[in-house]
């Protein structure tokens, strides 16, 4: 089976790279917000809807004239980020039609980039190599990687290179197509799982997956970093600093939530021919304030768009409880409903026949995987 993967790891630039790669992600931003502006005045004068290619061709037109700063960067990082631009509209009009026939999104028309939001990033095809220690890639060259030996140096096929820089840390993600075995057609057990605040995952088999111990310090310094921030004054150059060092924070504990999810994701695609987990509550999400829930609730998004793309390589199918069904509540063994505060670590059943007591996450995810059976 071929499946397309991306691999990132963090780059280790020199200053002459890094402003190398800053001035390809401002040419990638340029011609993004160049290409939807051309957009909007083609619309705005009735004229044709026009492509990638269409304003490809007009911006090599202007490089020749007033953008010739361009030519400093690769032909690939423009080029590409008015495909990204393509694809937005694309997405757009999608939306647009899932609105029509009543779902609730919103349309959210394409927007200019700002470099509010740090550098941003390019992409990059043609001549990418990969050794141990370092990655090729046109017009930049050879660029030192953090990490030896994670890049996938042979067996795949390269078909593109990310570049992106995040809390002042640059990176780079490889897309490849890779053949990977069929999935193994022995019989395997399935699961529910339960997602919480307390232990990253529970199974219903009893395993579950502590959060790493590292989440803990370094949820305790956001916090002391967010008061930080709210102290300063608005618009100080000390506010400035501690908004940067709090954004290395935040970035700081969703990767080693992300390593986490990563090695628990594949153990139960791997293990599982079917998961059961909750739905999530979109809107009960927006509202929560509160530090460490609002971490689960990301980690849940990532959990399951990690669940879902590894459980097609390795032949597991994952399904989602009703955002209404009561897997806290219920009990597991009887069936028997009750309420069930946050502090309540066990479930205890009321009923006199029953009686059961069992871990509040473990009787969520057997009533789970109850779903499956019925
Ligand atoms: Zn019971």
């Amino acid at each position: 089976m071929i499946v397309l993967r991306a691999f990132k790891t963090e780059l280790d630039l020199n200053n002459a790279q890094k402003t190398a790669c800053a001035r390809h992600a401002g040419a990638a931003r340029y011609a993004y917000n160049w290409g939807l502006a051309r957009k909007k005045e083609a619309f705005a004068n009735g004229e044709k809807t026009l492509s990638a290619i269409d304003l490809h061709r007009e911006l090599n037109a202007l490089k020749k004239t007033e953008l010739s700063w361009m030519y400093e960067v690769s032909k690939c990082a423009p080029q590409e980020s008015l495909r990204d631009l393509d694809n937005a509209f694309a997405h757009f009009f999608r939306r647009v039609k899932e609105k029509k026939a009543g779902k609730k999104v919103k349309a959210g028309f394409p927007r200019f980039k700002s470099k509010k939001n740090g550098m941003g990033s390019f992409c990059l095809t043609g001549a990418i190599h990969v050794s141990d220690k370092s990655i090729q890639l046109p017009c930049l060259g050879l660029l030192r990687l953090k990490e030896c030996n994670y890049l996938p140096m042979s067996g795949v096929q390269i078909l593109s290179a990310t570049v992106s820089e995040k809390a002042g840390r640059w990176f780079v993600s490889l897309q490849v197509e890779m053949e990977i075995s069929d999935p193994s057609p022995e019989p395997k057990p399935v699961a529910g799982v339960d997602l919480g605040i307390n232990r990253m995952a529970q199974v219903s088999d009893g395993m579950y997956f502590e959060n790493p111990r590292a989440l803990k310090g370094a949820l305790t310094k956001l916090k002391r970093l967010q008061r930080v921030v709210s102290r300063r004054q608005k618009g100080s150059a000390n506010r400035k600093k501690a908004v940067r060092q709090l954004a290395k924070a935040h970035f700081r504990v969703a990767n080693i939530r992300k390593d986490a999810l990563h090695q628990a994701t594949t153990s139960l695609t791997k293990t599982k021919s079917a998961i059961v987990m909750e739905t999530l509550n979109v809107s009960g999400m927006l509202k929560n304030h509160h530090l460490a829930q609002a971490i689960a609730d990301v980690g849940m998004y990532e959990f399951r768009r990690q669940l879902v793309y590894k459980a097609e390589w390795y032949g597991c199918e994952v399904l989602l409880a009703d955002r209404f069904f009561p897997s806290t509540k219920r009990c597991s063994q009887c069936g028997h409903e009750k309420e069930m505060s946050l502090s309540e670590r066990e479930y205890r059943c009321e009923r006199e026949d029953c009686q059961k007591v069992i871990d509040r996450d473990l009787n969520a995810a057997i009533n789970l995987e109850q779903l499956l059976y019925r």
